[in-house]
């Protein structure tokens, strides 16, 4: 079933075309990579759906109906993380979600047990009565987060989650919205990272300048592209002769250094499984590589996305 669905949804902000004929389908239980630079149309998509701002041309309608002309219904079912969260900073985490759940109809002593469920999920819960503006970016997204999920939507949208977050956070956001979406949300997740929408997300949608480009599961795009990539890391880096006779073997398009003093390279190859297979044995016969690690690279998403954002 879907639930998310945009028709030629269209925004204009004065003479800029924000969001040109967006077409989206999204099904129940996906996990939905809205992916693209700064600028793109991200933020615009996400205030679209969540019915903040108002359609140019096109509709959107969550399960079915439009959140442009019934946002209260639209949105029932629906928890948002948009850009950055303002919260009260005078006021702890408990307070915040008890305000907010009493907005949404929410009551003690559900409330109570479900604000409490939401702080553990986002570990806020040790913070749980200390005021915001003690928090780090960090744990204010946390927050956002909890709030988005305190009525138990079965559908998320978040916009760059882990957007200014440290390495240590960024991890977090990914656990927990993994845990959501392993919990059966459907979830639209923004973002411009792609090895962080790689991670979390089963489906991408890239767009540039307002524009989708492709909207595929993420196996399906690396496909289209015939991309793929194979970061190799050998006992000591190779010598010029023996990059050299990697980059003259048949399927392979290009080789990059991929850091550890040159231990490491990432080839770039056309060619399917079997391609890959016999590219190992050539490495270690022709080549004579003393290989550690072979493995198939993240960054083939990212060949996809840099073709397409170039195109
Ligand atoms: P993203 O979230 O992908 O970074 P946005 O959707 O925020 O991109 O913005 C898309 C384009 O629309 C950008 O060029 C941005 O400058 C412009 N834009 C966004 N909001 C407004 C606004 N309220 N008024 C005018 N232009 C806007
Ligand atoms: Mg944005």
């Amino acid at each position: 079933m879907e639930v998310i669905t945009t028709e030629n949804l269209t925004k204009k902000y004065g003479s800029l075309l924000a969001l040109d004929n967006l077409n989206l389908r999204i099904r129940q239980g996906r996990c939905v990579g809205l992916l693209g630079p700064n600028g793109a149309g991200k933020s615009t998509t996400i205030k679209l759906l969540c019915g903040l701002i108002r359609p140019s041309k096109g509709r959107a309608y969550i399960n079915g109906i439009d959140p442009a002309s019934d946002p209260k219904d639209a949105l029932r079912d629906v928890g948002c993380l948009i850009e950055v969260p303002i919260f009260y900073r005078n006021r702890t985490p408990l307070e915040i979600l008890y305000y907010l759940g009493r907005l949404r109809g929410l009551k003690f002593p559900e409330l109570r047990e479900r604000a409490r469920e939401c702080l553990e999920l986002v570990r806020l819960s040790q913070w749980s009565k200390t005021k915001v503006k003690k928090f780090s970016l960090g744990m204010v997204q946390r927050l956002g987060i909890a709030q988005a999920i305190l009525h138990d939507p079965s559908i998320l949208i978040l916009d760059e989650p882990a957007l200014g977050l440290d390495p240590r956070g960024i991890r977090h956001v990914r656990d927990m919205t993994k845990e959501l979406v392993r919990q059966g949300k459907t979830v639209i997740f923004s973002s411009h990272m792609l090895y962080e929408t790689r991670e979390i997300c089963d489906t991408v949608a890239l767009i540039n300048r307002g524009r989708l480009l492709a909207y595929d599961r993420i196996e399906n795009l690396e496909k289209i592209f015939n991309i793929r990539m194979v970061e190799i890391e050998t006992v000591r880096p190779l010598s010029v002769h023996q990059l050299e006779k990697i980059k003259r073997l048949k399927p392979v398009r290009s080789v990059v250094n991929g850091g550890n003093g040159g231990n490491i390279i990432k080839i770039n190859f056309d060619g399917d499984r079997n391609t890959c297979a016999e590219l190992h044995a050539e490495l270690v016969t022709n080549v004579g590589a003393k290989i550690i690690s072979f493995k198939p690279s993240v960054g083939a998403l990212e060949e996809v996305y840099l073709q397409l954002v170039q195109e």
